[in-house]
């Protein structure tokens, strides 16, 4: 390994801290809570400057966000991760014990657009694991991770057990071939592929949070009016540069055209200057133009929005209009305050106009019937449903696992999956009662009645009812014990 790699410190750091009992690692982190808490103003301030998100959001979505997830994570990790027992089915007479063991030297490569709630989900949640972490934060935002930076160093961490390495791209390539135990990344689908790419080499262990082109269904019964309140902020808080934010809207045909015109009033009543988030990085003044110039081309209607207000500001943009669903704003992620809509008729048709893009990352549903929402709901092809409610705003449910399916990666983020994900499994297995146990039966030699007793064995365990189980427990008893009796063994 080189030795100017930061998981040098790291692999020495953490075995010191893989010592403690997942106890005394969480309750380390309760000062990072209560700082949160205490100076929530002055972080929420670095991420509004930086980032540019309203500061709102910088309190809600990032401060606030991270002090339930951490009170969550360190009340819950030591029941979570504490060693579990198994029974076993086959050989009942042992037993076997699941330890949560952590990967060792993880590296969390961060995005710029949730700056620090992100990292605070992987981060803190690999380090109560018992691993140790090296944070490559996105190179547009440095100042936000080093939030989390100061919180650590109030939590008694070994020396090196966390650490910071800034820079873009090609240091996030670099400390991967440094050959972390675990990656986890989130960021766009196209760095996604090369992460994965180079963590194949090793091959690494990696966890892809990636991109969404989240769908939210209207049904015909559902408060259209509280439906397009919801659709105005989930298309474009943060500006819509968010995962999860609504980017394709599936509308019941019968009131397509109402519940379109309660929305563009919405969507041109937002204030930019007061609730709208700025563009954060200008490269994704591309992909709105390119977005924009296809739907252009195609004819499609922009019903309302499709141009910058200013340098740093999109207008919320409604997109409609025949062969929506064959345009690049229906399929690829946008980033931005830019929502496209489509009818259905069928509940059948808005399942399959929702799946029918490779991505799934959450997807929200509004109906006044709950059993036809989940009903559509367990069709969907995405990690996450909420029923009228919009699906990024579970990212700030703890207990809820994050993370998607298709080309919105694998892997997950927060939840019981979320702190299993940091570690893997050791299995130990031993007798219930005695240590010593007869020789097995199907050790050498090997014969005629062994293969025999083994056919009792299916037997046995297929047995259908409580009397074929009982003759065929008898017919495998005597040739198990014709076996044990046998005579030469190995
Ligand atoms: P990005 O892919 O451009 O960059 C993400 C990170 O990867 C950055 O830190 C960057 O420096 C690093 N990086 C770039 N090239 C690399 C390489 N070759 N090897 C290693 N690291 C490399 O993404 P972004 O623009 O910062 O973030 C926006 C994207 O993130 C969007 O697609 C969004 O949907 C996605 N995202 C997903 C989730 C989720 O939970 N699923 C959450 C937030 C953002």
């Amino acid at each position: 390994m080189n030795e100017a790699s930061p998981f040098t410190q790291s692999r020495r750091a953490q075995q010191i801290w893989a010592e403690l009992p997942v106890e005394q690692r969480a309750e380390r982190f309760i000062p990072a809570l209560r700082m949160l808490d205490e100076r929530t103003d002055e972080f929420a301030a670095i991420i509004h400057q930086e980032n540019g998100k309203p500061l709102f959001e910088a309190v809600a979505h990032e401060v606030g966000a991270s002090i339930c997830y951490l009170k969550w994570l360190i009340e819950r990790a030591p029941e979570i991760l504490a060693e579990e027992e198994v029974s076993l089915s086959v050989f009942p007479h042992r037993k076997a014990t699941i330890q949560r063991v952590p990967w060792g030297a993880v590296l969390v490569i961060g995005p710029w657009n949730v700056p620090l709630y992100i990292p605070v989900g992987q981060v803190i949640t690999a380090l109560i694991a018992g691993n140790a972490v090296v944070l490559k934060p996105s190179e547009v935002t440095p100042k936000s991770a080093r939030i989390l930076e100061e919180l650590l160093s109030h939590c008694c961490l070994p020396d090196g057990l966390f650490q910071i390495v800034e820079g873009d791209g090609r240091v996030g390539a670099k400390l991967i071939k440094n050959k972390p135990d675990k990656v986890m990344f989130t960021g766009s689908v196209a760095t996604g592929r090369k992460v994965m790419a180079a963590c194949a080499k090793h091959p690494i262990p990696v966890t892809l949070e990636l991109g969404g082109v989240d769908a939210m269904i209207v049904c015909e019964d559902a408060n259209l009016e509280y439906a397009a309140s919801a659709a105005a902020w989930g298309a474009t808080f943060n500006g819509g540069q968010v995962c999860a934010s609504v980017e394709r809207l599936i509308i019941a045909e019968s009131v397509r055209e109402r519940f379109l015109s309660l929305l563009i009033d919405k969507l041109e009543r937002i204030s930019p200057e007061r609730d709208l988030g700025p563009i954060t990085f200008s490269g994704q003044k591309e992909v709105y133009n390119s977005h924009i110039a296809d739907a252009r081309e195609r004819a499609l209607e922009i019903a309302t929005g499709g141009h910058f207000i200013d340098e740093r500001r999109f207008a919320p943009t409604l997109v409609t209009g025949n062969g929506v669903t064959n345009a690049a704003i229906w399929k690829e992620e946008t980033f931005g305050p830019i929502v496209a809509a489509s009818g259905f008729e069928t509940d059948d048709q808005a399942v399959e106009l929702h799946n029918g893009i490779s991505s799934g990352l959450t997807a929200s549903i509004f109906s006044s019937n709950p059993d036809r929402a989940k009903r559509i709901a367990s069709r969907l092809k995405a990690g996450l449903v909420a029923i009228n409610e919009i699906g990024a705003t579970l990212y700030s449910q703890p207990e809820l696992p994050w993370g998607g399916v298709g080309t919105s990666g694998f892997g997950r983020s927060h939840g019981r999956e979320g702190l299993v994900d940091c570690t893997w499994p050791r299995v130990i297995e031993q007798a219930r009662v005695s240590n010593i146990e007869p020789k097995r039966p199907w050790w050498y030699p090997y014969g005629a009645k062994q293969t025999e007793m083994m056919k009792h064995f299916g037997r046995f365990q297929a047995a259908d009812g409580r009397i074929d189980q009982l003759a065929e427990a008898a017919k495998l008893g005597r040739a198990a014990t014709q076996m044990l009796t046998r005579t030469p063994r190995l």
